[in-house]
């Protein structure tokens, strides 16, 4: 059994939706939600879907998925064979909104994702994260500007709609986050209100873009950008998307 493989295997571990894990294998393992995510056309030509919790036979060993935190659907994979562990996390983020901790199962072995491995990674509490992003959109939206949140479509836009939920705010989507906001809906995670952003400006939503290809942003008129992205921490990659203002909530560790 092959982990997150970059090429198609006979029988693979997708630990999540994201299009550099998804892979076409004959075979897959996944969660529901996971599966749910990848649209039709790239979907493996075979798959065997695990619950959370629930544990399956593979050869004389056990494997059993955890969640991972990192978005949707995501897994880590725990494989026992003789008294002898691995754990597989994939991407995974520790800290969730709430002050809840993913709960990582121990093992004898770690493989772990470390897409923000080096040490300037150092992120904030996301709660108090969540809470700036909040004081930025209202105060944009009190000034008739509208704020624009510039975030990966499949993912990252949709925790941030449900992380923000709780201030009452209503969002406009560019349309390439339409599709996985249909996704996430689809996979049993609804959403807050929401609209197609349709070239027409906007009063009193908070609109949601991918960081690369502004044009419909552009048409909004009075607008402030957000970049929302773990590597808001790295200055020279922020300053490739020139955002007005960078907060740095990531969806893994
Ligand atoms: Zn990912």
């Amino acid at each position: 059994m092959w982990l997150d493989p970059l090429v198609v295997r006979s029988f693979a571990f997708i630990s999540h939706a994201h299009t550099d894990h998804a892979r076409r294998h004959k075979e897959a393992l996944l969660t529901p939600q996971t599966l749910a995510l990848i649209p039709e056309a790239r979907r493996p030509r075979g798959w065997r879907m695990l619950g959370f919790g629930e544990s399956m036979r593979r050869g004389d060993g056990t494997v059993t998925l955890h969640p991972a935190g990192h978005m949707l659907g995501s897994a880590q994979l725990h494989f026992e064979h003789e008294g002898t562990s691995v754990l597989y996390t994939g991407d995974i983020k520790l800290r969730q909104p709430g002050r809840v901790r993913t709960f990582v199962p121990r093992a004898d072995v770690l493989i772990i994702e470390t897409t923000y491995g080096r040490p300037h990674f150092r992120f904030s509490d996301p709660d108090e994260t969540i809470e700036l992003i909040a004081r930025w959109c209202r105060r944009a939206l009190d000034s008739h500007v509208t704020p624009v949140l510039l975030c990966h479509a499949l993912g990252k836009t949709e925790e941030v709609m449900l992380a923000l939920a709780q201030y009452g705010f209503a969002f406009a989507l560019e349309k390439r986050c339409v599709p996985c906001a249909h996704q996430y809906a689809q996979a049993g995670r609804s959403l807050p209100d929401w609209i197609e952003l349709n070239g027409d400006p906007i009063a009193d939503r908070v609109v949601i873009a991918p960081p690369v290809g502004k044009d419909e942003v552009r048409r909004l008129g009075r607008y402030r950008t957000a970049l929302i992205s773990g590597w808001a921490k790295d200055p020279d990659f922020a300053r490739l998307f020139g955002a007005d203002a960078t907060f740095d909530l990531a969806l893994a560790l």
